[in-house]
């Protein structure tokens, strides 16, 4: 547990983040988007827990952009920015939602009220089933819908899903938050409308390292030894890679990388019913009275 470097990405990571919650992304293309929100990271000092996820509308999760992605936000537009600082691999995760529909801005803040009360409740002890019960009571209240097989997790060093899981529906067992273990809580929520599950879609546009085993194709192993070296366990995008590979090279050798199971390739996560849907997150870390939010403002 190294407290200092999760509140100095913490800090970072809630700074990047405002800066994104302020400003007009429309008409940016999500590669200007997600390169413009990780050199803000490491301007700051930090290196990027992981791609910036930019999700529009519908996609709940995990779309990061393409090498010179030309998907362009529009007006009536509703997306998720999902960002990760890191310091030494201690990771700060938080997200926020930018909506231009007036139409969807209750889905909105039904997803930061649903953190905030989550926040609000949280010391050692807590189960995370009740966690789980407080999102989505404040969700249903407001009439909209959990997205319940998405959830929050536990965190280590450079790694981002540690094992332990903080649902956003309120669900049977589970296990009590530790005191100096750090978390994030993540409500997704959608409309009346929508399923309230996600399901995989056909893009894998984030990678992340499974086993440093050899291939025996050189080049490929020349790559994944580059994974190694500067992004450890932690996803990462093909933007990444092509500064030192050409990027019809660098596609085929991570299809073999992802081929010998060296590399796992992550599907994005759109809602069932194609309905829209919104998020916001905080990582936090409990102690006896109360909580330690890393990502809130300071
Ligand atoms: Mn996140
Ligand atoms: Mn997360």
């Amino acid at each position: 547990m190294q407290t200092e470097q999760y509140i100095k990405a913490g800090k970072i990571a809630s700074d990047v983040r405002e800066m994104v919650r302020n400003k007009d992304w429309i008409g940016k293309s999500v590669y200007e988007i997600c390169e413009e929100v990780e050199g803000e990271i490491k301007k700051r000092g930090a290196k990027c827990a992981f791609p910036v996820n930019a999700s529009i509308n519908e996609i709940a999760a995990h779309y990061t952009a393409e090498p010179n992605d030309p998907i362009t936000i529009k007006d009536t537009d509703l997306v998720k920015i999902d960002l990760g600082a890191q310091i030494d691999g201690y990771i700060a995760d938080t997200a926020v939602t930018v909506c231009y529909d007036a139409q969807f801005d209750g889905l909105v803040q039904s997803a930061e009220d649903a953190l905030a009360n989550a926040m609000s409740t949280i010391k050692a002890g807590v189960k995370a089933s009740d966690i789980g019960r407080t999102i989505e009571t404040t969700i249903k209240k407001m009439g909209f819908k959990p997205i319940a097989n998405l959830s929050g997790h536990s965190l280590d060093q450079y790694t981002i899903h540690a094992g332990k899981s903080i649902p956003n529906i309120w669900s049977i067992g589970g296990f009590s938050l530790s005191e100096n273990s750090a978390y994030a809580c993540e409500p997704f929520v959608t409309t009346g409308d929508g399923g309230g599950f996600v399901r995989n879609g056909q893009i894998k546009n984030i990678f992340a390292l499974n086993s440093r085993k050899k291939t025996k194709n050189a080049e490929a192993d020349r790559l994944l030894d580059y994974i190694w070296t500067n992004f450890n366990m932690l996803p990462f995008a093909l933007r990444w890679i092509v500064k030192e590979w050409e990027e019809k090279q660098a596609k085929e050798l991570l299809n073999i990388l992802i081929k010998k199971k060296a590399v796992q390739a992550y599907p994005v996560l759109i809602e069932v019913n194609e309905q829209r849907v919104a998020q916001a997150e905080h990582t936090f870390i409990p102690n006896e009275d109360g909580v330690t939010v890393t990502t809130r403002i300071q």
